[in-house]
């Protein structure tokens, strides 16, 4: 999209960018979606996020700005210094600005402690208020000339507001989108501290910041862009309701026409397993894993993922049973992510009588560390799992299993069913949000879908989406592999949900203009 002759400039101020710091989709989103946008040649973007204490600048290249910026904010300055680079990976260039203060540099942890999941940082209202401030600092002084800042999450959401209410020395008149990647987390502090932190005495009531008698930095984006995103259309529609909305579906229901559901796309620079370097033997092939590839590549294909599968289960401490369907869970361990459904499907034995072996990674709410470590001593032979945060294993492990578990409550987007389609891992999933925006269920028949979806939310009902998966597996060689070509070949990648939010921006901007 032009403006006046040249393409317009996009700032999106992030608390993560993978694969400098991430914990989650909003990390990995962040590492993609700008270049994405980059690449449709309509748009340039720049990412500001923080210099966490646990991030290594120089290991990304990234070089230390002599030159201090002072940031205002609640009544002081603080001194701030800037590592700039790009964003890693190939394609476009994408400016990428780390604040390092105090605040971020002196924590190893991005919320809180790393030892301790699940616990936030006390002061992380103001740590973000302060990345929201000095990112739009950033811009004057580097004289970036944003025409739209984009915030993501309720960190940044203040970004948004100062970007709205004119806090910031950008002289010009800027539009702002904000996106929710997950509704449920709000960033709450109380209402004073949100007024210290900048928010106009007007915006302090429930039109503006206020969620039952405090501040919740996520409506300050929610009331204050010009347009809000979320990462999938389902989910656009679900957060309008009760049972998604957390306490916000009025609002979002407020939002009409001006709330944009988009799916969010995978990164197959970093999720391919033909190029992923974490991988044992690297399979498949960019032009072809489809139906137009011979025969000849596609057994290699099955052999390199076969071999993935027989290292992966040596690692694990697994026997190397090529025959025994390998299921694998990624995650945070919360309750969101159906994490307690997977424990009560163990722990009642519910696939007593099949032949199965799990791989279960993921750090979370200490309640499932401790249930996942229990069954692991009853199923030594079957389970595995590594209560850790482990990029590298990841990838191993999307890699190595035959089919990638699911069962989230709710689901903003989710990322690892669109990874697990394209590493022929097809997802056994519970259909909501992006879930259900994204995997197609399975019929033999038709011989159509990419994975296996259910609905009710309760352990029988995973069981049985997990028992046609093994059926399927253990059924007609063909068809099964007619649904890991399907799931290989699909394309989620981000060039066309980055047209979608080009659109959006142009609607933020006429917004903008319109006053
Ligand atoms: P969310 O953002 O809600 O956590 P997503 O599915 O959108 O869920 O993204 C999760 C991302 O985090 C994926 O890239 C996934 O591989 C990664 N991830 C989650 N837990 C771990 C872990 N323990 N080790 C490595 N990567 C993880």
């Amino acid at each position: 999209m032009w403006i006046l002759g040249r393409e317009m400039k996009v700032l999106h101020v992030a608390s993560e960018v993978a694969p400098l710091s991430k914990t989650g989709g909003l990390g990995d989103v962040l590492g993609a979606l700008p270049r994405a946008l980059t690449q449709t040649g309509e748009a340039t973007s720049y990412v500001v996020s923080a210099r966490y204490g646990s991030l290594s600048p120089s290991e990304f290249g990234m070089a230390r700005r002599l030159r201090t910026m002072s940031v205002p904010l609640a009544g002081e300055n603080h001194e701030v210094t800037i590592y700039e680079g790009r964003l890693p990976g190939p394609g476009a260039y994408v400016p990428l600005y780390l604040i390092d203060h105090p605040l971020f540099s002196e924590r190893p942890g991005i919320y809180g402690p790393p030892d301790q999941p699940g616990q936030d940082y006390g002061d992380n209202a103001r740590r973000f208020a302060l990345l929201s401030r000095a990112a739009l600092t950033l811009a004057a002084s580097f004289d970036l000339r944003p025409d739209l800042v984009h915030g993501h999450d309720w960190q940044t959401a203040l970004a948004v507001y100062y970007a709205r209410v004119g806090h910031h020395d950008l002289g010009r008149r800027l539009a702002t989108v904000f996106t929710v990647h997950n509704l449920l987390f709000k960033g709450l502090c109380s209402l004073g501290e949100a007024a210290a932190l900048g928010v106009a005495p007007q915006d302090l009531g429930p039109e503006g910041v206020e969620f039952w008698g405090q501040a919740a930095f996520i409506k300050a984006g929610l009331k204050f862009a010009h347009r809000v995103t979320t990462v999938s259309p389902t989910y656009a529609n679900e957060i309008r309701t009760p049972e998604f909305g957390y306490g916000l579906e009025g609002v979002m229901s407020a939002l009409g026409d001006r709330l944009t559901g988009i799916l969010n796309g995978a990164d197959y620079e970093r999720w391919s397993p033909w190029s992923d370097p974490y991988l044992p033997m690297r399979y498949g092939h960019p032009e072809g894993t489809g139906s137009t590839l011979d025969e000849d590549r596609w057994q290699t294909a099955l052999a390199g993922k076969a071999r993935c599968k027989a290292e992966l289960q040596r690692e694990l401490g697994l026997s190397p049973r090529p025959r025994t369907p390998l299921l694998a869970t990624i995650s945070r361990l919360t309750e969101q992510k159906g994490i307690d459904l997977i424990c009560s499907l163990l722990e009642n034995d519910l696939l007593a009588g099949s032949d199965f072996q799990w791989v279960i990674l993921g750090r979370g709410e200490p309640w499932l560390e401790e249930r996942l470590r229990a069954l692991t001593t009853r199923f030594p032979s079957r389970l595995a799992v590594r209560l850790a945060y482990d990029e590298a294993l990841s990838h191993r492990t999307e890699g190595g299993a035959d089919f990638f578990v699911m069962p989230s409550r709710f689901e903003p987007c989710g990322l690892n069913q669109l990874y697990s389609m394209r590493y022929g891992t097809p997802p056994i999933v519970r259909a909501t949000g992006g879930l259900a925006d994204s995997v197609v269920d399975y019929d033999a028949r038709s011989k159509s879908g990419t994975g296996f979806c259910f609905t009710q939310y309760d352990a029988p009902s995973l069981t049985h989406a997990i028992r046609r998966a093994l059926s399927a597996y253990g059924g007609d060689p063909m068809a099964f592999q007619g649904l890991i070509r399907r799931g290989m070949r699909a394309d989620f990648g981000w060039a066309q949900s980055a047209r979608a939010y080009l659109h959006v921006y142009k609607q933020a901007l006429l917004d903008s203009h319109a006053g």
